[in-house]
């Protein structure tokens, strides 16, 4: 079935996107795609109803790109960060440049590992976002609350004080991906129940309407991440202003993600 010919439309394309971190050298990438693929094919996954996202390290993304193309892989592709820079000294930077010529749709920016390990600040996420935007990719643009926010200032305040940042400057026409990812949920196993990532997802929507406007706001699409998994992912989608997620460790393993791609397939959805 088309994707418009599904009952109960969702009013934007569920975007299911596997941040892979530092896994996988370029070898293991190929037949890490080649198999998530033949999964999807074997299982009879509609290509058309949720658009599925790789990120594989820099060092990965010619070969997955290449692999993509001969194959007629249907997955997006993404890199994992990006230089706030277009070009010059800046050794070891990456510009969105090189990704665009990569053919890279998407670029993940402000995960909390980068916040953490690498003292990204708002505005640090800010002009990635604009260097992201001037080069034709879609931002996916990560904000979170620690367990010390949660504590001390509750779930939303956090993350959207974070995307009121990284939004100041955009266009309203700007393509925008935006993440909820608690960072107490990242990798823990602990995910946010379905309740709190609705509140704080609805919350990230207004941020993006009072910034981009009514428009943006309603086909932006917001995702949830942190131990996302096959079990958990339909009670995630279920909630009207989660558009998707961004999945870490289960992202690593075929039949796990292949499992949280059909979502839909999922008892109860
Ligand atoms: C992530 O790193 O973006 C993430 C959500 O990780 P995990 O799914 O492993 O919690």
């Amino acid at each position: 079935m088309a994707v418009t010919d599904r009952p109960a439309q969702r009013p934007r394309l569920p975007l299911i996107a596997g941040n892979w971190k530092m896994n996988l050298d370029h070898l293991q990438a190929v037949a890490f795609v080649q198999k998530l693929h033949w999964t999807l094919k074997d299982a009879k996954h509609e290509d058309g109803s949720v658009e599925v996202a790789v990120f594989p390290p820099y060092t990965d993304l010619r070969t997955v790109q290449t692999l993509l193309d001969a194959d007629k892989i249907p997955f997006g592709l993404g890199a994992q960060d990006l230089s706030a820079q277009d070009s010059g000294a800046y050794t070891g930077e990456i510009s969105g440049a090189f990704l665009s010529k990569l053919q890279c749709r998407y670029v993940i920016i402000g995960h909390s590992e980068r916040r953490q390990y690498h003292a990204e600040t708002d505005e640090v996420v800010a002009a990635k976002t604009q260097a992201a935007l001037r080069h034709g990719l879609v931002p996916v643009i990560c904000v979170g609350e620690t367990a010390e926010d949660l504590e001390k200032f509750g779930a939303s305040a956090v993350p959207v004080g974070q995307l009121d940042v990284a939004l100041k400057d955009l266009k309203a026409d700007a393509e925008i991906v935006v993440a909820y990812e608690p960072v107490w949920a990242i990798g823990s196993g602990q995910a946010a129940t379905p309740e709190q990532a609705q509140d704080v997802c609805a919350k990230l929507r207004h941020v993006v309407a009072e910034r981009l406007g009514q428009e943006a706001a309603e086909r932006t699409r917001i995702l949830y991440g942190g131990s996302v998994k096959s079990g958990n992912i339909a009670s995630f989608m279920r909630e009207p202003d989660v558009d998707g997620a961004l999945v870490g460790g289960a992202s690593l393993v075929v039949d796990e993600f292949a499992a949280i791609i059909r979502y839909q397939k999922h008892v109860g959805v």
